[in-house]
């Protein structure tokens, strides 16, 4: 397998020209975010991502995390050193306030950077990841007895964090949390219950684990309104700072599983030997409210996992395709050397294919990071909230259609690998099959597509989707106007699909709230109509921009081409499926919901 090279030309170009990284630098705050600090940023980190965790990312596949007799975990050889590393170089901080250790960088540069990591072994980047996800938690909510206890650490990484949300009767209801906890008279709670499905619940790269816990106190009224969150360290920690006494919490089980094998994937039990002792964060019974902020924030470091492994695959599949010899291409002359398969008219729509989706995916979340740091940093309160809008209105579409469309690749990938591919030794299987968990976890798609629907629609009143809507219309219509063929064919096909889209937004609205199952039926198929024009969109932008270069002798003249190629691509292949998703979305709920559930 040939190393991984990080896209930075490509990640520069997406986030210069389409996230205005130059805006993102000038918000306050952000004043070391140069473009000569984040070439170096992304240099340094493409330099890790490639020498320390691609070679590991098959070890850990094949290990695995292994649990002892006694509740510990140890995991692959090479992943707690490449942790210790990875935190010594201060990558774990990277966008983290600067208040508790944190260097403060955009959101925009840690979605670079984040996706280097999990293009190369995305079961290491779920600790740091689930940590990231805790001290936003804990930032936002917390007292600042707890802030100063727990962030300084695991900012740091001396410390881990974990989210646990998920019990055997509660998944994507978590309405269903049955955990206890019983206050104790002096500010803290006694925790019990078991918790599954907890990544790096349990692991050797640390000496203390910070559990963020969902539970309902004694009197808690019932669903949602009654959950409340909780910190609930594996090793106590003392006033001063200092680690004390083992806390009850223990590890007893890890999952086996179709992929990320590094990841542990642990049993928590709370509360065996007399109650696991916890800090609110917070108000009680808000704990929900407090997890749905972080959520926003945890999905779309999922959907960046689809997107670094999306792109990974691409370039496995793409080197593999150039070097393997199948017989002459349809086409070339017969005294030409034969090339690789990479002739074949159909393995280069596939690559095509991968290289398109790869590419929209990226756009999506890049764009979608920018906005998240308008919204948390600009100095204008409307545009904050106009910010926090649109990336709002994203999240859902860059995490659930991002992973979909990452699978999809990832399984491309195999096919362009022939039996290949379906032979551990080449890698692209272990790509499909670590790309699967991310259409499941931090609520699986049909959750993403509900999102979309109720909150970031109905809820809203389709302000802010008529918004994108219409900056998707200005894109399309900028391209079909101008005298660029190729982009005048891409601006045709992405104003079919906001045509397409408006459409179904306009039934999705008018119908909702009277006949909702009908409208819910078509939520998925709405979600990925959202992905193919918004990633359209961006694609389109791009083209627009590479022309404009191409034309002004700006910049590298067969990356500009290869930007226009692969828009007009995703155009054609993926925009094209526009209008028959509007029709799935409009018509189809009738034979969803035509039979008893029994008759399913
Ligand atoms: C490897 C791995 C790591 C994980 N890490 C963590 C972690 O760190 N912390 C944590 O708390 N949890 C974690 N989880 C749990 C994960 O978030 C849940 O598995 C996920 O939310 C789905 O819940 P469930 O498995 O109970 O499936 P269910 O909720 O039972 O869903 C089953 C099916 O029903 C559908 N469905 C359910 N409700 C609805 C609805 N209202 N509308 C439409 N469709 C619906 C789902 O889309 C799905 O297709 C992890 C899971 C795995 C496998």
């Amino acid at each position: 397998m040939n190393p991984y090279r990080a896209p930075i030309p490509e990640m520069q170009f997406v986030m210069t020209e389409l996230a205005g990284l130059e805006r993102v630098a000038a918000l306050p705050g952000f004043e070391d975010a140069t473009p000569d600090t984040v070439a170096v940023i992304l240099e340094e980190a493409a330099k890790f991502a490639a020498e320390v965790l691609d070679p590991l990312n098959r070890v850990g596949d094949r290990e695995g995390a292994r649990l002892a007799g006694d509740g510990s975990v140890t995991t692959p050889t090479g992943f707690k050193d490449a942790y210790r590393q990875f935190c010594e170089l201060g990558w774990n901080g990277l966008a983290k306030n600067p208040h508790f250790g944190g260097q403060g960088m955009p959101q925009l540069v840690a979605a670079a950077v984040d996706e280097m990591w999990n293009a190369t072994n995305m079961a290491f980047e779920l600790c740091p990841m689930l940590t990231a996800g805790a001290v936003e938690a804990i930032e936002r909510n917390g007292s600042d007895v707890i802030k100063g206890r727990f962030l300084p650490k695991m900012v740091a990484g001396e410390w881990t964090g974990t989210m646990n949300l998920t019990e055997p009767q509660a998944g994507s209801d978590l309405a269903a949390v049955r955990t206890r906890a019983v206050p104790q008279g002096d500010g803290s709670y006694r925790l019990y219950g078991n918790k599954i499905f907890i990544t790096y619940g349990e692991h050797d790269y640390t000496d203390n684990i910070i559990h963020l816990v969902l539970a309902r106190t004694p009197d808690a009224p019932p669903g949602t309104k009654g959950i409340s969150l909780f910190v609930v360290p594996k090793f106590l920690v003392n006033e001063e700072g200092s680690v004390g006494a083992r806390n009850d919490v223990r590890c007893v089980s890890l999952e086996h599983k179709l992929g990320i094998h590094a990841s542990p994937t642990a049993v928590l039990a709370f509360g065996d030997e007399g109650g696991a002792v916890g800090h609110l964060v917070g108000e009680e019974n808000r704990g929900l409210e407090y997890m749905f902020v972080m959520m926003n924030q945890a999905r779309f470091g999922v959907g960046m996992q689809g997107v670094g492994i999306a792109d990974r695959a691409y370039q496995l599949a793409s080197d593999y395709a150039q070097e393997r010899v199948q017989g002459r291409a349809v086409g070339v002359a017969k005294d030409a050397p034969t090339g690789g398969i990479v002739g074949h008219p159909d393995v280069r729509r596939m690559l095509m294919t991968m290289r398109s989706c790869a590419e929209a995916g990226r756009a999506l979340g890049y764009v979608t990071a920018a906005a998240l740091d308008h919204a948390h940093h600009h100095p204008d309160p409307d545009t904050r909230k106009r910010e926090l809008k649109f990336a709002e209105l994203m999240i859902p579409i860059v995490k659930g259609w991002g992973t979909e469309v990452a699978q999809r690749v990832a399984y491309l990938g195999v096919q362009v690998h022939g039996g290949m591919g379906f032979i551990e030794e080449t890698g692209a299987a272990q790509y499909a099959r670590d790309a699967r968990i991310t259409t499941i976890y931090e609520g699986t798609t049909g959750i993403q597509a509900n999102d979309l629907v109720g909150r970031k629609i109905v809820r809203d009143e389709g302000v802010a989707l008529t918004a994108a809507i219409a900056q998707v219309r200005d894109t399309a219509r900028a391209l079909a106007d101008g005298r660029d063929a190729a982009l005048a064919a891409i601006g045709a096909r992405l104003r079919a699909g906001a045509d397409a889209f408006e459409d179904a937004g306009r039934f999705v609205l008018g119908n909702f709230r009277q006949d909702p199952r009908t409208v819910l039926a078509g939520a998925v198929p709405l979600l990925e109509l959202a992905g193919t024009v918004f990633g359209g969109a961006q694609l389109a932008r791009a083209a627009a921009i590479a022309a404009s270069k191409l034309a002004a002798g700006q910049g590298d003249a067969g990356f500009m081409r290869a930007k226009i190629a692969t828009a007009r691509h995703f155009a054609d292949h993926v925009l094209t499926l526009a209008p028959g998703l509007r029709d799935t979305v409009v018509v189809g709920g009738a034979s969803v919901l035509a039979l008893a559930d029994e008759e399913v």
